[in-house]
């Protein structure tokens, strides 16, 4: 894909969508003047990134705290004084690093979501080309199932039981117990650290030497890793050694009103630190603006592949940069931000510019200055999310919106439309808190607690599309449905083309009286999207209600695709398949059950008859031996057992069908003086 800055490449307005986005990926990069050769052996690559790091809180600039690990390494390479995150978000901008795509490239525009298989991830590239490829990851908001471990042979997300994060500590043990001691490819190895990231627990003894300032602690030591982790890499790690150091995003820490990360685009959130080491790399500091991105081109340099981009040259760029979160969320102004030398655009319903080299704080907006610079074409050409990308997560069940929420993110997803009038999230920074409040709530089905809130936050942002959906939603499970109707009607008309809005009022009438109004609202929503989980689990339950057990059975399975299902779940399964006569199917749900609930398994009757339909003797035999005297439905144990006896002509046959017919109850009593095979059973 080409990144030169040619006009054709660079004309896709905000309303030139889908198709078109996947084109954009590089703003308008200028070509490098100088480069250097490609190195000439291929060194083992270390990229370690560091969760929610401010560029001023770490290497030999920070403010306040020292890091002796970062600042040593640095001081071996070059240090990139002003570097930016596409985005202030962990997915989005890992996705970046790995891919070299902007997120108006890749598509992945916040946590939660995946991305797609159609980009190559550098390593997939680093793997074909010859290296061994590893991750270590401490967060489950960049665990396996959102795409980002394709290529790597091992991809360790492991995390503490019950938790969604683990210490750098525990990350580098992992490491240093997994890093091979010799091994004749080339290693390329990514590490994740999410120390500094909310909620601030800084273990001693950085705790006391930062006391206050926990944020400050958690990277300090999280510095100590970084060291241990380089110290072993460049000792065990097949020949010459490359790193790089990059943060993912910043944090607010209250500057501009954001408290944490992702809803503005403020040096705080976005400027973040970088620094790169191996062959080729003079060392230094850059104050050319660049993308971290780039990474994902300096990695590809030094394996050999591709030089374009690499940090390794020095080239000029416009960085560009969004933060579509409380535009995807709450239908507030898209935002965009451009880097262009010292100068920095902030596209969100009008334009804000700071020059950062003399106001890093941002606290003058000379956008409407006489004489100030003109804005780079880029800022206005860079597309916002897609309708598709727009899209709420489809296979996201109930237990990962939990994950997400307990680290802080909730995905509404409701695919808002883009209102001119629509508020700047700079404006509405008042709003962050309880907006991250009620999310949390509503999440974990807190609903009488959500209602207040909502309520009151509408007062204050009428048309939010994210807060109208879940207020209503939160009215209809407390059953309040006439508030939950209108509120509905009022999201329908707010996003006339979500997915979300027939979801949530399928599932509202299906929790009611008149669950059949449900039934074109979620057909209608699966029909768009099938992996719309909420959706097809509701469709189930009616379906089954109508006595559609085919239909039933095949959205169940459509639903234990996109996720694990229950043991109750399977036996649920197995009863249905049974029902409809779905033989085969009934005994792999049943044995998988029985898999997970060991000697709990309460549907071994069942299973026998199954097996006995299938004419499948001795698995019959043995599951029917497992019933137990006390089951309710013992005679017809007694009943399936005796024909199991006879069919394998076994020596008891005659006592089995005697005890069979004397223990005999309503149901069976029938059944055995009518069963032929009983007729000619001899007695041996
Ligand atoms: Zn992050």
């Amino acid at each position: 894909m080409r990144q030169g800055c040619r006009a054709a490449a660079c004309r896709f307005r905000l309303l030139a969508l889908a198709a078109a986005v996947a084109a954009v990926i590089g703003g308008c990069a200028r070509e490098p003047k100088s480069g250097f050769p490609p190195p000439a052996v291929r060194p083992s690559i270390l990229l370690v990134t560091l969760d929610t790091t401010r560029a001023d809180a770490i290497g030999p600039e920070a403010v306040g705290i020292t890091t002796p690990a970062f600042d040593s390494l640095a001081a071996r390479g070059r240090r990139f004084r002003q570097a930016y995150a596409p985005v202030p978000e962990t997915l989005p901008s890992h996705a970046s690093m790995l891919t070299g795509l902007y997120p108006s490239g890749h598509g992945v525009h916040e946590n939660g979501r995946s991305l797609v298989a159609t980009h190559p991830v550098v390593a997939e590239q680093l793997k074909q080309a010859g290296y061994s490829t590893a991750a270590f990851v401490s967060t489950y908001i960049l665990a396996r199932r959102f795409g980002l471990a394709r290529g790597f042979e091992v991809y360790d997300d492991g995390l503490p039981a019950g938790l969604s994060e683990r210490r750098a500590s525990e990350t580098t043990d992992a490491v240093l117990a997994w890093l091979p001691a010799a091994s004749p490819k080339p290693l390329f190895l990514w590490v994740h650290y999410f120390d500094p990231h909310y909620p601030y627990e800084p273990p001693e003894p950085y705790r006391s030497r930062y006391p206050g300032r926990p944020y400050l602690a958690e990277v300090a030591s999280m510095d100590a890793q970084i060291g241990r982790l380089v110290q072993a890499f460049e000792q065990r790690a097949p020949g010459p050694v490359a790193v790089v150091l990059a943060s993912d995003h910043g944090e607010g820490l209250g500057e501009h009103g954001e408290l944490l990360h992702g809803n503005l685009l403020y040096q705080s959130t976005v400027h973040v630190p970088l620094a790169i080491v191996g062959p080729g790399v003079g060392p230094g500091v850059s104050d050319q603006p660049v993308s971290i991105r780039r990474v994902y081109h300096t990695i590809l340099d030094w394996a050999g592949l591709e030089a374009r981009h690499s940090l390794r040259q020095e080239g000029v760029e416009v960085v560009l940069g969004e933060a579509m979160k409380p535009f995807l969320n709450y239908g507030w102004q898209p935002q965009v931000m451009a880097v262009d030398g010292v100068h920095k655009l902030i596209l969100a319903g009008r334009v804000e510019m700071y020059d950062v080299a003399a106001d890093p704080g941002e606290t003058r907006d000379i956008a409407n200055e006489p004489g100030r610079p003109p804005e780079p074409a880029a800022l206005r050409d860079y597309a916002p999310p897609s309708p598709a990308a727009a899209r709420a997560p489809d296979a996201l069940d109930a237990e990962a919106r939990r994950r997400l929420a307990s680290l802080g993110y909730v995905s509404g997803g409701p695919a808002p439309v883009v209102r001119r009038d629509a508020p700047r999230p700079a404006d509405m920074v008042r709003l962050f808190e309880p907006l991250e409040r009620a999310s949390g709530l509503f999440v974990a089905e807190q609903y009488a607690q959500v209602v207040p809130l909502y309520e009151q936050i509408l007062v204050e942002d009428p048309y939010n599309i994210g807060v109208v959906l879940q207020l209503a939603t939160a009215h209809s499970a407390l059953g309040r449905d006439r508030r939950a109707i209108e509120l509905f009607q009022k999201a329908a008309a707010l996003a006339p083309d979500s997915p979300d809005v027939p979801m949530y009022l399928g599932l509202h009438y299906a929790r009611g009286k008149e669950w059949l109004r449900a039934v074109p609202l979620l057909e209608q929503v699966v029909d768009r999207s099938p992996d719309r989980l909420p959706a097809l689990e509701a469709l189930a339950i009616i379906r089954e209600r109508q006595g559609r057990a085919a239909d039933a059975i095949a959205l169940r399975q459509a639903i234990y695709r996109l996720r694990e299902p229950s043991a109750s779940e399977l036996v649920r399964l197995g009863i249905l398949a049974m029902d409809a006569e779905q033989t085969p199917l009934a005994i792999e749900s049943l044995e998988r059950a029985r898999g997970l609930q060991g000697r709990a398994f309460a549907h071994d009757l069942e299973l026998g008859a199954l097996y006995l339909d299938a004419r499948r003797l001795a698995e019959a035999r043995e599951a029917l031996d497992r019933v137990p005297s006390s089951h309710p439905a013992y005679p017809m144990a007694l009943f399936k057992r005796a024909q199991v006896s006879v069919l394998l002509n076994e020596p008891d046959q005659s006592a089995r069908i005697a005890e069979a017919r004397r223990r005999a109850d309503a149901t069976t009593r029938d059944l055995v003086a009518r069963e032929r095979l009983f007729q000619n059973a001899q007695p041996r």
